[in-house]
């Protein structure tokens, strides 16, 4: 018997997908028909289940809610324009993380067959949702919670592991404006930076609505130490560029999401002749080096934008400007992704896993 197997399937009576436009697909708005789960109980996964997608019920009790046991990945799947195949871009390296931010919050970790098998049946259920165009694909969010009704600090014993599955269209791609942030901080040394844990993205909410209440997009998050070097800019990985040279912040630390969008990037960068080094960065190094007219780009890398172009960057009252006529590195290396997804440019790296 294969995890396969075990999944009890309950279809949809009707597919939602005739009434949704192409209009409808901006990110995380729509879900398709079916959802998977599994629950954790008595030290084992069990009650495997693909049903209709519809609302859960929990205790008000329920141990997430309270003391924060909650953590996702966002993974995205592609329909390949010429074939029509589906494919999952690195859906072992976002299973491996999931654990790790499990690990780290003190969660059971979920099983590989039942993480990939899961995504694998629901996908192949709601095949038709994977989108056939350009520059669209299904998000796919696992996320697990602590699931256990019961008040008090200790990890709980009964978990829910999820799969929903939602299209999406181009991500907003205005390029960003940042504001260098030197009081609040995302991650810490010791801390949680390297999960996906829910708690992180609470946290960071204040600090950006006052950013963008000052007109900037996004934070640029700095370390918790020194408040010198940078990390991440929202929800996403960043990169400099200063010619042949592109400089990314290390993982050292373990106050860095690890990004399979900026694993990705390093690899077809150093594939397209530049320089990749991974190491502390400072933001007096970064002005420095605009100052001299060194730096000519900067973008973020994530799943859901894959890249984001940097227009602007303010340290206080000082406001570094990005010009848009020297972008090359970003644009040319998005391409390049974008053409191993959909199948454009040949998969050399293995990246692709075929539904
Ligand atoms: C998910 C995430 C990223 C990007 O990771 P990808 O695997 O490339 O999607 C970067 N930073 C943070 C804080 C994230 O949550």
């Amino acid at each position: 018997m294969t995890v396969t197997d075990d999944i009890k399937i309950t279809r949809a009576r009707e597919s939602k997908l005739k009434s949704l436009s192409i209009e409808d697909m901006h990110f995380g708005h729509s879900f398709s028909d079916h959802m998977f789960v599994a629950a954790y109980e008595d030290g084992k996964w069990q009650h495997l289940e693909i049903k209709p997608y519809q609302p859960i019920t929990v205790s008000p009790a329920c141990s997430a809610f309270h003391y924060g046991q909650s953590i996702f990945e966002g993974i995205k799947a592609f329909r390949d324009l010429k074939t029509k195949d589906i494919h999952i871009f690195r859906l072992n390296d976002h299973f491996k993380r999931f654990n790790t931010s499990a690990k780290r919050m003190n969660m059971p970790e979920v099983p590989e067959e039942i993480f990939k098998e899961g995504i694998m049946e629901l996908i192949r259920m709601d095949e038709a949702w994977v989108p056939d165009i350009h520059d669209y694909s299904l998000y796919i969010r696992p996320f697990m919670f602590a699931s256990e009704a019961f008040i008090g600090v200790r990890p709980a014993t009964k978990y829910e592991f999820m799969v929903i599955l939602s299209p999406t269209g181009p991500y907003y791609s205005k390029p960003m404006r940042l504001f260098a942030e030197r009081h609040y901080v995302r991650a810490s040394e010791g801390g949680v930076g390297f999960a996906k844990n829910a708690g992180n993205y609470g946290a960071a909410m204040y600090p950006t609505s006052l950013a963008k209440k000052n007109g900037f997009d996004q934070v640029l998050w700095m370390d918790a130490k020194e408040h010198k070097y940078v990390q991440e800019c929202g929800t996403m990985n960043i990169f400099f560029v200063f010619g042949n040279t592109v400089v990314t912040p290390s993982l050292g630390e373990g106050t860095i999401l690890d990004g399979v969008t900026r694993m990705s990037i390093i690899w077809l960068l150093k594939d397209m002749g530049y320089t990749v080094e991974e190491r502390h960065l400072s933001l007096d190094e970064i002005e420095e080096r605009y100052k001299k007219g060194e730096l000519t780009e900067a973008f973020g890398t994530g799943t859901a934008a894959v890249i984001l172009m940097i227009s602007g960057l303010a340290d206080g009252n000082n406001e570094m400007k990005f010009d848009e006529r020297k972008w090359k590195v970003g644009p040319a290396v998005k391409i390049e992704l974008d053409s191993i997804r959909e199948g454009s440019a040949p998969d050399k790296y293995g990246w692709l896993e075929k539904i």
